[in-house]
């Protein structure tokens, strides 16, 4: 029987296909890793490394599993107050949490037992990390005959979140099963997710997604809408562009609106051709801005505002508002607020999606906003996402602005800069201090307000709407 590790219950909660190809698949057809993922990885043994320092513990050293297993054990049975980098087995379950912290309760191993704690590079608890947790749990349980009530993990600042560990059981317990599944040769379909940006399988996917004609290239299709789609004798696209929308949106899940832009989605990435819903109205002001945020990795610290402006006659400015540290950031929001101060009333400030105006909200809570300056902010934006979800339907697999800008023909300096790159040149640029990171995340940023401005040419300009 095959090992079932932390690692496989994790890539089963990102995308079970992944999983199903990282261990029946020829491994030459995906691609290398997304350097952001790297990155990451780097981080987070640097962060583990900073947090174990500062905890008195005893290591496990070196060696085969089940000898650092026994390692573990003895160690537990003599009743350390910590161990790090334990070795839980319980076969077919193996788990490595960071540590594992002594308490009172009393078990199999004497008048203690233990409980785990997990180092995360994130500022607060994702799915995966509270079903690795329930993990380590429930393999303890089988160790020491007693399953801790709670874990811990430690986040980005050191803070830690105590997580109780009996409400995740079940969870993890499906899980096991369904990981030993696809280890037996289970299939397990491509389905297009957010996950697939920084999947190394997702050519191979798109391809098989693209020959089967898969519901998932729907935009916005998630796995249980498919599933209850396909449940309803809905498999392929062709299947979705001949249905009426009225039976369609009796399926679960799929309301009357979206079963409408299913069927147009459907049609359109069929033919290849876009369709046009309305021709959008959008305000002539005396200047047009094209506005667009750069955040860091974990703790959502705005790094950079970049605006792209445009005046009556064309001419073009672009400018970088930019915290180059994090504790910057007030300074940041203060120099742009007094640029938008300046500037005419008369101004449109377009972004695309709401991530924006999230954030720029976020900053004005953090840092203050006058009442002019807010009326002058917030009453100006312009969402081109949303005005182009309600104006149009393209042929492409995802609105964000990449694929859309990039489907209109606007191409980035930057080969495979993405916002996950951007994150990661302003870490690199904090731990190197080499400028040239920073560079690349401005030019990144220009090149996301050129893209914006882009959208808005195509929506207010005639060249795609004529026949
Ligand atoms: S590309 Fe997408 S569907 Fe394919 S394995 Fe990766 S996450 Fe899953």
């Amino acid at each position: 029987m095959q090992a079932i590790t932390a690692h496989h219950l994790t890539r089963l909660t990102h995308c079970p296909c992944s999983l199903y190809l990282h261990l029946h698949a020829p491994q030459s057809e995906k691609s290398e890793p997304h350097p952001f993922l790297l990155h990451l990885q780097e981080l987070g043994l640097i962060h583990e490394a900073a947090i174990a320092s500062s905890l008195p513990h005893i290591p496990i050293p070196d060696g085969p599993i089940p000898s650092r297993a026994q390692f573990t054990h003895q160690l537990m049975m003599r009743g350390a107050e910590r161990i790090y980098q334990p070795v839980l087995l319980a076969p077919p379950l193996v788990g490595i949490p960071d540590f594992l912290e002594r308490t009172d309760t009393p078990s199999t191993l004497g008048p203690h037992s233990y409980r785990p704690v997990d180092v995360k590079i994130a500022s607060s608890p994702h799915p995966e990390h509270l079903l690795q947790l329930g993990f380590y749990g429930l393999l303890l349980g089988r160790i020491q005959g007693v399953i801790p009530e709670t874990g811990d993990l430690i986040l980005m600042d050191g803070s830690r979140e105590t997580i109780l560990l009996h409400n995740h059981l079940p969870q993890v317990e499906e899980a096991i099963v369904q990981v030993a599944a696809i280890q037996a040769g289970r299939e397990e379909k491509p389905c297009l997710s957010a996950h697939c940006a920084m999947c190394p399988w997702e050519q191979h996917c798109l391809e098989i997604m693209k020959a089967k004609q898969d519901l998932s290239l729907l935009n916005g299709l998630s796995r249980g809408r498919k599933g209850a789609l396909n449940g309803a004798g809905y498999r392929t696209l062709s299947d979705i562009a001949q249905a009426n929308p009225e039976a369609l949106s009796e399926v679960r899940g799929v309301g009357e609106r979206t079963a409408q832009r299913m069927v147009l989605q459907a049609e359109v990435l069929l033919q290849n051709e876009p369709r046009i819903l309305a021709i959008p109205e959008l305000p002539r002001k005396e200047v047009e801005l094209y506005l667009d945020l750069e955040c860091q990795q974990g703790t959502q610290v705005i790094y950079l505002i970049g605006v792209l402006e445009v005046g009556q006659n064309g001419a073009e400015r672009y400018q970088a508002f930019l915290a180059e540290r994090p504790e910057d950031e007030g300074a940041m929001w203060a120099e742009f607020l007094d640029y938008l101060g300046a500037l005419p009333e008369e101004i449109t400030i377009y972004h695309y999606h709401n991530f924006e105006s999230t954030h720029l909200r976020k900053l004005a809570e953090r840092h203050g906003l006058g009442e002019p300056l807010r009326v002058k902010l917030f009453d100006n934006l312009i969402d081109l996402h949303s005005v182009l979800k309600q104006s149009t339907v393209l042929p492409v697999y995802s609105y964000g602005l990449k694929s859309v800008a990039k489907w209109m023909g606007f191409s980035w300096r930057e080969n495979g800069s993405d916002a996950a790159m951007s994150m990661l040149w302003f870490d690199l640029w904090l731990s190197t201090g080499d400028r040239k990171y920073l560079k690349l995340a401005v030019e990144y940023n220009e090149d996301d307000c050129r893209g914006t401005r882009k959208v808005k040419t195509e929506l207010g300009g005639a060249s795609m709407w004529s026949e």
